[in-house]
C-alpha cells in the first residue's frame, strides 16, 4: 500500500487555479490507490500582527503582493464536504504554515483555533538585509552554496522557534531554484548542514517530509535523518493540481526504504526508523 499524501493544496491555496479542485484530488487519490491525503493550505501572512517577531522586518512586495489569507470556515466546510462524498478515502485537513517562528501569534491563533490534522512548517522566505525575501531571490547575491547555507541557518531558526508544525516541508527547498538546473543540486557538499538540521529536527521529535515536487532526495539524506535521531518520515506531493496528488511516490517509496524506514502499523501513520 501506498502511503498518506500528506501535502496537497487546492483552490483554497493562493498560489493555485480554478482547476485543483478538493473533490478531483480526492478522485485521484482514490484512483491511484492512496489510503489517505491531507489538505494542507498555505497559511501565510500579508504582515505581522501583534506579538509577531516578523515587524520590523521588510517584506519583499514581489512575492507579497500574491499572497492572500486563508479562508479557514470556507475550507473546512469544504473538507467535511468530501468527507461525505469519499466515504472510502480518510481525508485529513490541514495548512502549511510559512514561517511561523516570526509569524508565531498570528499563525498559532489560527492553527490553535481550528481544527486541522496535519500542520506542516515550511521556509519560503527569509530576512536578509532587513527585508524578507523570497528564498530563491537570494540566488545572485552571494554564491549557490551561500544561499542553501544561509537558507539552512534560518530553517534551525524556524525549527528551534516554533512548535507549530509537526512535519518540517521540503527542508532544502530552494534546490528547486538551483541556477545550474535543479537536476544538477547535489546534497553531498552540504552534508555537515543538512546534518544540523536533521538533528535538530530530531531532538524535536518531528518527521521530516520526502517532498515530491522538489526534486527527490537521496537515499544518503534519508539515511543522514535516520543516523541523526529521525524516527518518522511524511511524504508529500506539494500537488498544485489534482493529477500530481501522490506524484512520484513509488520512486519515494524506494528511496525511503532503502535508508531503512517502514509503514508503521497504523497505514494512516508517518513511516517509521
Ligand atoms: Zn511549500
Ligand atoms: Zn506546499
Amino acid at each position: 500500500m501506498l502511503p498518506v499524501d500528506n501535502h496537497v493544496h487546492t483552490v483554497w491555496s493562493y498560489d493555485t487555479s480554478d482547476s485543483a479542485k478538493m473533490a478531483r484530488c480526492c478522485e485521484q487519490a482514490i484512483a491511484i490507490g492512496l489510503p489517505a491525503v491531507a489538505f494542507t493550505e498555505h497559511l501565510e501572512f500579508t504582515d505581522g500582527g501583534e506579538g509577531d517577531q516578523v515587524a520590523g522586518i521588510t517584506t519583499d512586495a514581489r512575492w507579497w503582493g500574491r499572497v492572500k489569507p486563508l479562508d479557514v470556515t470556507g475550507y473546512l466546510a469544504e473538507v467535511a464536504e468530501c468527507r461525505e462524498r469519499f466515504p472510502q478515502l480518510r481525508i485529513l485537513s490541514g495548512v502549511e504554515a510559512g514561517e511561523s517562528h516570526l509569524f508565531a501569534a498570528s499563525a498559532s491563533g489560527i492553527v490553535r483555533g481550528g481544527d486541522f490534522d496535519r500542520v506542516l512548517g515550511s521556509l519560503h522566505a527569509v530576512p536578509h538585509a532587513g527585508r524578507l525575501v523570497a528564498a530563491d531571490a537570494l540566488f545572485g547575491l552571494m554564491s549557490d552554496y551561500e544561499v542553501m547555507r544561509y537558507y539552512f541557518a534560518e530553517l534551525i531558526r524556524l525549527i528551534e522557534g516554533s512548535d507549530l508544525f509537526q512535519v518540517l516541508a521540503h527542508l532544502d527547498f530552494p534546490r528547486r531554484y538551483w541556477p545550474r538546473g535543479a537536476h544538477l543540486y547535489t546534497e553531498a557538499p552540504l552534508e555537515e548542514e543538512y546534518r544540523a538540521v536533521l538533528r535538530a529536527l530530531a531532538k524535536t521529535g518531528r518527521a521530516l517530509e520526502i517532498n515530491t515536487k522538489t526534486p527527490m532526495a537521496s537515499v544518503d539524506m534519508v539515511r543522514w535523518w535516520r543516523e541523526e535521531g529521525g524516527t518518522a518520515v511524511s511524504f508529500g506531493s506539494d500537488a498544485h493540481q489534482p493529477h500530481r496528488v501522490g506524484d512520484r511516490f513509488k520512486l519515494a517509496v524506494d528511496i525511503v526504504e532503502q535508508a531503512g524506514f517502514r509503514p508503521g502499523r497504523d497505514p494512516f501513520d508517518f513511516w517509521r526508523a
